[in-house]
């Protein structure tokens, strides 16, 4: 592979005393993070300060990255003060852009105000500095502002989420690739289930240690149940050979854990049950207990999940279990709702109650209470009865009562895509 140019870095300045007292999630820094990487600039550093002078001055004043990214403080109030911050900062003064100016009365009188009571303060959002570029802003009345120094851009832009999306699309994105022409950057994700984070860096350690020959970098994206494998490499041009190169090593371990890789991208394993389910023109039912409807749930976030789901029992109660999915009480009575041939019953019960194809069932401890020595929290029985049978397995999750549940959901329908790939 050719040497890649220098890296370009970015950080990002989100001002608002509402960010520092969690009023409001700094929802900014996240969606520019990701923007930022998906055109091959690297963030390295993000803060938050609060609507004070000395704060976003001293920021401004140790920021070391080849971009700097500022959301807030644009408004028309006299708490947001960031521009004049920009004026001190680059030793620049305010002046009235009259072409701005006209854009905020335009704005206004479309919302039914007439010119002439358009308020100064409103009027006064374009006054911007003086040797600034102009960045519009499309959705409101804030501009935004791109600074050169030094080889260096910063770019400040209005905090709602809505108006700096837009405006960072249509144009701080483009002027950002131009202004630096980034390396390309080549991704991939694999996705991956049925072994924790460290279990799984265990099984392809031997993988992962090549990667870096082919200046591949590697990360771990856990979240409750799956771990997502991430790959990314930088490349020269139009990123071709790259490619080529992410592309063998996740051809590799396609190969090396083939049991554990369920999709690719943003794909979720709800997603991919619906296509192996479409494609054999089969349905699906649910009974479920400890998960409580958010298998269901997950199930019918997917558009197009009516062509194979039929339904679902929540036998959440005993007597739930035993009216609609034909439990024996005996069988409850012997084993308790969190066993095997409970669980067992209530896929085929509900399989034949509702008469799909395949059907899942759950039955655990979601806890926090509700724990015994033999079942602690956390315990769940799964089970998935199908065409040639049931089968069922027993999983014991970590975590509070929200992620057993999540885990349990998981864990339930990849054993229904192991099913459905081997049948
Ligand atoms: P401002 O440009 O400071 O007037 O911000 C206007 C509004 O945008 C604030 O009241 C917040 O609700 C929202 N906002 C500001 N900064 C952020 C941020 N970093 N992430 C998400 N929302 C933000
Ligand atoms: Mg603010």
């Amino acid at each position: 592979m050719a040497e890649p140019r220098r890296e370009i870095t970015a950080e990002c300045l989100c001002i608002g005393d509402e960010l520092l007292i969690g009023q409001t999630l700094n929802t900014n820094a996240a969606w520019m993070g990701e923007q930022l990487g998906l055109i091959g600039i690297r963030p390295v550093l993000t803060r938050v300060v609060g609507d004070h002078p000395d704060r976003i001055l001293e920021a401004l004043r140790t920021s070391t990255a080849d971009v700097v990214l500022m959301t807030g403080g644009l408004g028309p109030t006299k708490d947001d003060i960031t521009k004049h911050m920009l004026c001190t900062f680059f030793g620049t003064r305010l002046v009235r852009r009259p072409e701005v100016e006209a854009r905020i009365v335009e704005l206004f009188t479309r919302m039914g105000r007439a010119p002439g009571d358009v308020m100064e303060v409103n009027r006064a959002q374009a006054d911007l500095p003086e040797d600034c570029t102009v960045v519009p802003n499309l959705r409101g009345t804030a501009s935004g502002m791109w600074f050169e120094r030094a080889g260096r851009v910063f770019v400040s832009m209005p905090g709602v989420p809505y108006e700096m999306t837009g405006m960072m699309v249509r144009d701080v994105l483009p002027m950002l690739r131009d202004r630096f022409e980034p390396p390309v950057i080549v991704h991939r994700t694999v996705l991956t289930t049925g072994l924790g984070e460290s279990q799984l860096a265990e099984r392809i350690a031997g993988w992962e240690d090549a990667l870096a020959a082919d200046g591949i970098k590697l990360a771990y994206l856990p979240s409750p149940g799956l771990v997502k494998l991430r790959l990314s490499a930088y490349a020269n041009a139009d990123g071709t050979a790259a490619r080529a190169q992410v592309d063998r090593r996740v051809q590799a371990l396609y190969g090396l854990i083939p049991e554990l890789i369920y999709g690719e991208g943003e794909e979720r394993l709800e997603q991919v049950i619906g296509r192996l389910l479409k494609a054999k023109g089969q349905t699906l039912t649910l009974a479920e207990s400890c998960t409580g409807g958010f298998l269901s749930h997950l199930v019918t976030s997917i558009p197009g999940s009516s062509a194979y789901y039929i339904g679902g029992v929540v036998s959440y109660a005993n007597a739930v279990k035993m009216e609609e999915l034909g439990i024996p009480s005996d069988m409850l009575e012997l084993n308790g709702a969190v066993s095997q041939p409970v669980v067992e019953r209530m896929a085929s019960g509900v399989r034949e109650a509702l008469k799909s194809d395949w059907a899942i069932a759950t039955s655990g401890v979601a806890g926090p209470d509700g724990g015994t020595p033999d079942k602690p929290v956390g315990t769940v029985w799964l089970a998935v009865a199908g065409p040639d049978g049931v089968r069922s397995s027993k999983g014991v999750f970590m975590g509070t009562r929200d992620l057993i549940i999540q885990r349990s959901a998981t864990a339930g329908l990849n054993m229904l895509r192991k099913r459905l790939l081997s049948g």
